[in-house]
């Protein structure tokens, strides 16, 4: 059993990632209708539902840094004039339009739709380039975020509400704009099928998650949950995403029944906050793994899910007034988990038994990274818990410099072996 169940999810995600842009490089050849969408908020329900295939443009740049490559892209758009200072996902995704859709994992057909929403600032400017470039109409759901930390108008209150109704609004205006794209109703049948494809997809990543809780844990967030990640971005709505995700919570039910952790020996548990270093993506692992840090939890598996590991449910019965809700509450979470994060590391910190925390701005990801000194700060008042913070990029290689944070990262991990000596000493 344990040969055919452990690292499934990893292999599977791999395979049905492949297999994905093989549809996408299908759906340029035969012309079928896309949509380009963002992980926050793709509301791919909705365009599921209407048989528009999502293209997540974030998700094909992070695959040119992975496979090393992003450097290409980057030197082409910076030479078609963007600047060397903004998103290197942006730019990575202006040199493949530019290329005709040409991208290392097959060819990235062209947008009947475009959908951004305010998660990030950036979205907005980028779904502008697809308008300029490619003349498809541009959807942009406005979603209201808490208006400070700590913010509370939970489901019920008049507030909510009020910002739920917006949304709805919104999500019928886009219902509008798919029929008169696809030349097709809305089909509440179908709706209500991908949204509880939705639903077991969301249960299972919220169950997921707090499995690694165990120790040692079950995954590592940071590699194996990239995997996951993007399965659960790519696949939202379906029933392939619903069996993976069934498939996945199995196998790390497993691993936690077997004390099966991650392949090297766990010795501080770690929590990250910001986006990976996709350019070193293994290396940058190592430097922790090495000295025996798993990363346990971090922020990423909770923005970039778009807030699916809350585990919200639709109610299938009201799908529209749900699908609101959801995406209301959902997204809030995904934004909280970016700009007023410090409730929820003190409450990971808790019952994930942390031993650090690593804090990991980025030149290209602004969005992530402008709070991250500031909340480290915050948390560190609170709570007596080290601390890292490591500078690099998602993207872009000339800023990432691997003898540095070798260095930091090693002297944070002298720090945390003296500290527990320092522990052992006082027992
Ligand atoms: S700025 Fe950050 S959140 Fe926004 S598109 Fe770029 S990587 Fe994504």
């Amino acid at each position: 059993m344990t040969d055919t169940i452990v690292g499934r999810g990893a292999s599977r995600g791999g395979a049905l990632f492949r297999d994905w842009f093989q549809e996408l490089s299908q759906a340029s050849e035969s012309g079928r209708q896309t949509a380009y969408v963002f992980v926050m908020g793709s509301l791919g329900e909705v365009l599921r539902a209407f048989d528009l295939l999502p293209v997540f443009p974030e998700i094909n740049s992070l695959q040119t840094a992975v496979r090393r490559v992003a450097h290409d892209f980057l030197a082409r758009a910076e030479d078609y004039g963007y600047s060397p200072d903004i998103c290197g996902y942006v730019k990575a995704d202006v040199a493949v339009q530019l290329s005709d859709g040409e991208h290392p994992m097959g060819r990235i057909p062209k947008p009947s739709l475009a959908i951004a929403t305010n998660a990030c600032n950036t979205y907005i400017k980028w779904a502008e380039i697809w308008e300029r470039m490619h003349h498809c109409p541009v959807f942009t759901l406005d979603v209201p975020g808490s208006r400070s930390a700590g913010f509370d108008e939970p489901p019920g209150s008049p507030g909510f509400e009020r910002d739920r109704r917006y949304v709805q609004r919104q999500i019928e205006e886009l219902i509008g704009l798919c029929q008169s794209i696809t030349g097709r109703e809305l089909s509440l049948e179908s709706l209500k099928k991908t949204l509880a494809h939705t639903n077991e997809m969301s249960r299972c990543w919220k169950e997921v998650i707090a499995l690694n809780r165990c120790r040692p844990a079950c995954f590592d967030a940071l590699t194996e949950g990239t995997v996951y990640l993007g399965v659960l971005n790519a696949m939202r709505g379906t029933e392939q995403g619903a069996t993976y995700f069934r498939e996945l919570l199995e196998e790390m039910q497993y691993r936690a029944e077997h004390h099966l952790g991650t392949p090297h020996q766990e010795k501080y548990r770690l929590m990250f906050l910001g986006v990976p270093c996709y350019p070193l993506f293994r290396r940058f692992h190592e430097m922790f793994s090495e000295w025996g840090g798993s990363f346990v939890s971090s922020t990423y598996l909770w923005f970039a899910a778009a807030g699916m590991d809350a585990g919200f449910q639709y109610d299938l019965d009201r799908p529209l007034e749900s699908l609101a809700e959801g995406v209301l509450l959902s997204l809030r979470r995904a934004m909280d988990s970016m700009f007023f994060p410090s409730e929820a590391i003190l409450r990971v910190a808790d019952e994930f038994s942390l031993d650090g925390v690593v804090f990991h701005p980025i030149k290209s990801c602004r969005t992530v990274s402008t709070g991250l000194a500031d909340i480290r700060r915050d948390v560190m008042e609170r709570c007596d818990l080290p601390s890292l913070t490591i500078e690099s990029d998602m993207m872009d290689r000339r800023v990432v410099s691997e003898a540095q944070l070798k260095n930091r990262i090693d002297a944070f991990f002298e720090g945390l072996a003296s500290r527990r000596l320092r522990a052992v000493g006082k027992e």
